[in-house]
């Protein structure tokens, strides 16, 4: 595996010599697993903000962090927050601001809204019971509006659209009653297919890297890559010597051309899309409750696994590296949508949930020692920050 470095080793050094006016604001937002709303606090500083929501919310940062989107799925809702952080990039720095969040005035109801994908300036919100996906221009977002164009699918399924590289990708699912997902389409601006369906059985868990998009599927992962003239299509098939398993969820890497997706109950695989060989499996101690990249340390991940321990995983040799007690143990028995901690990353620190013990664990991310626990009450569950560094001037 020879990686693509997708940052210039100047990005990568950490903030040198911070001007006076360089300011860096982590805002974390967390949604209840029942239907207490969403929890929004700084991550330095006493910031503190709830919104209501109708049911148990995910949450996904949007538009460069400056608003989320809280999809409730068994409430046929989507509702969306100004974070109240704006980075502007200047090219060679970003300016921030910081103002307080607030709710923005536009809710979308639909059939079953699940996956939300954002790439190429939109935001787009697939309704999986309704045959369709909203996209929203994330500009838009930006700025407190939510201004949906509708693209149709042929046939509901539990999918994802995206623009990808002039064109708009969709998955598709068979026409029979409940039949399985089978790959993803080009269409053009009117809707209609180009080419053939791209084979992908069972096709999910979308991510972007690079020039990169890739998707898990029964027979391997199937990566797209942006040419300019449209997309290339190629799939990888999973190792003949991997154990029996396949991915599902991916997580693109911002800062090296790779993927790290699931791979079985207790693994994990590290997917380079260009060279061979294209996958590496991780293996777990335990069955694995959640995990996350890390934006601001190209190749490390973090992992969550059920007996409450904590891993630092270094993907560019597949090894984890650092393993610490965070919680107290979550089995993986039951339903997958129990309530069990989640993940997310900023600024040197891994934000954890813990609904058992009500509070987000704020652990350092060099050390995986709690730094400490913020108390949030209820039972926090899905979590996502938006916020970095930038000039005030
Ligand atoms: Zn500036
Ligand atoms: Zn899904």
């Amino acid at each position: 595996m020879t990686f693509r470095w997708l940052l210039s080793a100047a990005a990568l050094a950490a903030s040198p010599a911070l001007a006076d006016d360089t300011h860096t604001a982590f805002r974390v937002f967390v949604a209840d697993h029942g239907d207490a709303g969403i929890t929004a606090f700084d991550l330095e500083g006493d910031g503190r903000w709830t919104f209501p929501t109708v049911g148990q919310a995910k949450l996904y940062p949007a538009a460069n962090g400056a608003a989320l989107v809280a999809v409730q799925s068994d409430d046929e809702t989507v509702s969306f927050l100004n974070s109240g952080i704006t980075l502007t990039s200047h090219g060679d720095h970003s300016d921030i601001s910081v103002a307080d969040p607030s709710a923005i005035d536009g809710t979308l109801t639909g059939p079953r809204p699940f996956h939300v994908v954002n790439h190429d300036g939109q935001t787009v919100i697939n309704f999986d019971q309704g045959g369709y996906a909203a996209i929203l221009p994330q500009s838009a977002l930006a700025t407190g509006k939510v201004e949906p164009t509708e693209f149709r699918q042929s046939r509901a399924h539990h999918g994802f659209v995206t623009p990808f590289d002039g064109v708009t990708l969709s998955t598709v699912a068979s026409d029979a009653t409940d039949g399985p997902r089978l790959g993803l389409q080009a269409f053009d601006a009117k809707g209609d297919p180009m080419g053939e369906v791209a084979t992908c059985t069972g096709i999910h868990g979308e991510a972007f890297s690079g020039s990169f998009l890739a998707a898990g599927c029964n027979e391997g992962v199937l990566t797209v890559q942006e040419s300019g003239d449209g997309p290339r299509f190629a799939m990888l098939p999973y190792p003949a010597d991997f154990p029996e398993g396949k991915t599902g969820t991916l997580l693109g890497s911002t800062s090296i051309q790779m993927f790290l997706g699931n791979f079985g109950a207790d693994g994990l695989v590290v997917i380079d899309p260009v060279d061979e060989p294209h996958f590496r499996h991780v293996k777990l101690p335990f069955r694995r409750v959640d995990f996350a990249l890390d934006p601001a340390r190209p190749g490390a991940a973090y992992i969550l696994t059920e007996d409450g321990s904590l891993h630092r995983l270094n993907m560019l040799d597949a090894r984890i590296e650092d393993s610490a007690k965070v919680t107290g143990p979550y089995s993986m028995e039951g339903h997958w949508n129990d309530a069990r901690p989640r993940l997310a990353v900023a600024g040197g620190s891994i934000l954890v949930t813990d609904p058992a013990k009500g509070a987000v664990q704020v652990v350092d991310a060099e050390t995986l020692d709690v730094a400490r626990a913020v108390e949030i009450g209820g039972q926090p569950y899905n979590i996502a920050v938006v916020g970095g560094s930038g000039l005030s001037h």
